[in-house]
């Protein structure tokens, strides 16, 4: 399996590029801001504990995020690889998440990180916000969740650092020129 984990801080692309790395390597995709999304329209118990967190920029707790992966690792195991994007987002996390594919004799191939700086993620989240209609991609919540990157999600990078699977991307220019130097360092791996 390739199993592509797709970091960066929000508004860094990392769903507009992990669409590009699906088609091009033809990978199941998880996204667990997507999952919680779908939750939340269904008005299940999940989606309202998670509306909460979401809301307020806050991270959703590593219980309730590693219990959704668990059930979607099991049922994709037999594919060509995932796409993991928007997770680990702590270390707690991708330690859950070796664990989980080690029970399946698979791993983290790569970690790709797009690198952006904060005066350019909070513009494009803020103009991402005047279409997007999410609850979140208004100017306060915007900075929390920046902030909680910041502190909580980055020391992840260290992670995969060690298990020398760490890809560091710029990711500012044209989307394009970003998904070539991605594909480079997917491709060095496979
Ligand atoms: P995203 O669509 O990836 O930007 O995620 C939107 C929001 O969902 C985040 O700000 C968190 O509140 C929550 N969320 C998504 N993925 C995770 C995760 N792996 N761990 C904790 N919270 C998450």
């Amino acid at each position: 399996m390739l199993n592509v984990v797709i970091f960066g801080p929000p508004g860094s692309g990392k769903g507009t590029q992990s669409e590009n790395i699906i088609e091009k390597y033809n990978l199941a995709h998880i996204s667990t801001g997507d999952l919680l999304r779908a939750e939340i329209s269904g008005h299940t118990q999940l989606g309202t504990i998670a509306k909460s967190y979401i809301d307020k920029g806050d991270l959703v707790p590593d219980e309730i995020i590693i219990g959704m992966i668990d059930n979607k690792i099991e049922s994709l195991a037999h594919t060509n690889g995932v796409i993991f994007d928007g997770f680990p987002r702590t270390e707690a996390q991708a330690t859950a998440l070796d664990e989980l594919l080690h029970e399946h004799k698979a791993k983290v191939s790569v970690m790709v990180n797009l690198e952006v700086p904060k005066d350019e993620l909070v513009e494009r989240l803020l103009k991402r916000g005047e279409i997007s209609g999410r609850s979140d991609d208004n100017l306060e919540t915007i900075q929390k969740r920046i902030s909680v990157y910041e502190t909580q999600t980055k020391p992840v990078i260290d992670f995969y650092k060690k298990n020398g699977v760490y890809k560091p991307i710029k990711g500012v220019g044209s989307v394009q020129n970003i998904f070539v130097a991605i594909s480079e360092a997917i491709d060095s791996v496979k």
